[in-house]
């Protein structure tokens, strides 16, 4: 299980989380959603710790850390908790001198120092489950935006993280293109992956997540199971947001 307790995340005089608890089952998927600038990425990046909330804890299976205003945690339990999470951007960020397959391999040989030809087996199998093994020793500037999201989805799976956390991975794809992503990230949501996905896409969310939590200004408005909060939003914030996107 996932887990955020109070967190509170402050930039300066600007506090962009505010007292935020939310909850991920294993094998579930959660969409944030919310106008932009409600602190979604930056809730995305509390959970992997590129960015340290000011207080309150993440959670991550049986790995808890819980920090306090002035006080530092270690950079080893950090790395630790971190290396549980995999990411997925809104513009891929693959390493463009490296392969599709050697994007993929990277974490694992670099981090996790597996063996080349271990790291490359395992690659070739989630570029294969992304449907790109065909692509393996493709330049990421020859791919497709949906192709070269769908390679960062294989590196971000390939040490097997607890959780998948994705920033708007539809956002920079045309239509057509979003639609494979979509595709991707539902067969991975049909086979228990635990995601958290912000995102504005509504059909994504709808088609994928179980929970959905709306942010508004770094505060959680509304949550619930998503079918609910889509068809009925409860809070009237909640509702003009859905209004906008429907
Ligand atoms: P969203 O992803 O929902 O659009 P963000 O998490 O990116 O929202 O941003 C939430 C708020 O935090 C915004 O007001 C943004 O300007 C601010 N913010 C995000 N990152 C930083 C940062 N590194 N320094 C200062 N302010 C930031
Ligand atoms: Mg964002």
């Amino acid at each position: 299980m996932i887990g955020l307790e109070n967190i509170e995340k402050r930039f300066g005089d600007h506090t962009v989380l505010k007292n935020v608890s939310v909850e991920i089952d294993e094998g579930s998927v959660m969409a944030l959603v919310g106008p932009s600038g409600g602190g979604k990425s930056t809730l995305l990046r509390c959970i992997n710790l590129l960015e340290i909330p000011t207080s309150g804890t993440v959670r991550i299976g049986s790995d808890a850390l819980t920090f306090h205003p002035g006080s530092k945690v270690a950079t080893s339990a950090i790395q630790k908790l971190r290396r549980q999470t995999g990411m997925v951007f809104q513009n891929f960020q693959l390493f463009p001198h490296r392969t599709a397959v050697e994007n993929v391999m990277e974490g694992l040989t670099t981090v996790l120092k597996w063996p080349t030809g271990r790291a490359r087996e395992r690659a070739l199998e989630l570029l294969d489950k992304v449907g790109l093994a065909h692509k393996a020793d493709a330049w990421p500037a020859t791919l497709s935006g949906g192709q070269q999201q769908r390679v960062a989805i294989a590196r971000a799976l390939a040490p097997s993280p607890k959780v998948l956390l994705c920033d708007e991975p539809t956002s920079a794809l045309d239509p057509e293109l979003a639609e494979e992503v979509v595709e991707v990230l539902s067969q991975l949501a049909r086979e228990g992956t635990t995601m958290v996905m912000a995102t504005h896409d509504l059909r994504l969310a709808s088609t994928i997540a179980r929970q959905v939590v709306f942010l508004d200004a770094g505060l959680v408005v509304e949550t619930g199971p998503a079918r609910e909060v889509f068809k009925n939003p409860q809070r009237e914030r909640t509702k003009r947001f859905i209004a906008t996107l429907t």
